[in-house]
């Protein structure tokens, strides 16, 4: 057999998972140890198949621009007991994005809001779905900056790109006319074609503060809500009880 041949075809054809195996020294004692040919080409093919299931996992992780790593399974809901911990597995099946639907984890700072939307981000990256991570305040300037370059319309359709869509933290800081526009243009494309994980520390009640015109508010919030699964949550700073129980056991439950 003329290895080079087969190689240089393995290398044209991008399949390099089965270059790899055909490469190894033991290839042929291990591949002789099927003796149905075709359940070989079927083994081949699959490894062929999940590596680049894998290396596309990656990309899509990467792309997702997560903080930092956050998981499921290192949630605490003993410390956390606003969450209701079914509520959050029926998340887990990614129903939710396969039909358009959104989650608001709202409540004060420090009580995992953003550790179980980036969670569930990983999860439906893991499933194979487009994931993006941004913070409101990100997703506003990159809006700006936009209308500034001429590429909004660009900008606007690289978000609607995504099958799900994390804005992380709005509510720290109140939005302008055209901010809140903006905004309201990511909800409304959003709007039963993507789903949307949002967190706020802002009751909606507040929103009315938030945004330009009362219009927009209510604009936004029929759209957002429309079908969502809502998290009211409570609770002292995990931070901050993590922090002050790590410096002396039992001080935690003064704050
Ligand atoms: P928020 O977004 O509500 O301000 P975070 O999700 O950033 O809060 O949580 C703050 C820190 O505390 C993070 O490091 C997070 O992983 C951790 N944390 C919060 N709640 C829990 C919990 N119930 N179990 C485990 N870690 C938690
Ligand atoms: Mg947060």
């Amino acid at each position: 057999m003329d290895w080079d041949v087969l190689n240089t075809g393995l290398k044209r054809l991008k399949l390099r998972r089965i270059r790899e195996i055909l490469g190894m020294e033991d290839a042929k004692e291990r591949l002789s140890e099927f003796d149905d040919p075709l359940l070989m080409v079927s083994h081949l093919i699959s490894e062929e198949v999940s590596a680049r299931d894998e290396t596309q996992r990656e990309l899509r992780l990467r792309q997702a621009r997560f903080p930092g790593k956050k998981t499921l399974e290192a949630f605490d809901f003993s410390v956390q007991s606003s969450v209701n911990p079914e509520a959050i597995q029926t998340l887990e099946t990614l129903d939710f994005v396969r039909q358009k639907e959104n989650v608001v984890f709202l409540g004060p700072p420090g009580i995992g809001k953003t550790h179980l939307a980036i969670a569930l981000g990983i999860k439906a990256v893991e499933e194979g779905f487009g994931v993006r991570f941004v913070t409101a305040g990100q997703l506003i300037d990159d809006l700006y900056a936009s209308l500034a370059d001429g590429s909004f319309k660009r900008e606007m359709k690289r978000w609607a790109a995504f099958d799900l869509l994390v804005i992380d933290e709005l509510g720290f800081l109140s939005l302008d006319r055209t901010a809140s526009d903006h905004f309201f243009q990511v909800i409304n494309q959003a709007y039963e074609k993507q789903s949307i994980i949002l967190t706020t520390n802002r009751p909606f009640q507040e929103w009315a503060g938030l945004f330009d015109d009362a219009v927009t508010v209510s604009a936004i919030l029929d759209r957002l809500l429309h079908h969502v699964h809502l998290f009211n949550m409570k609770g002292n700073s995990y931070r901050l009880n993590h922090h002050l129980n790590s410096k002396q056991e039992g001080v935690s439950s003064v704050i």
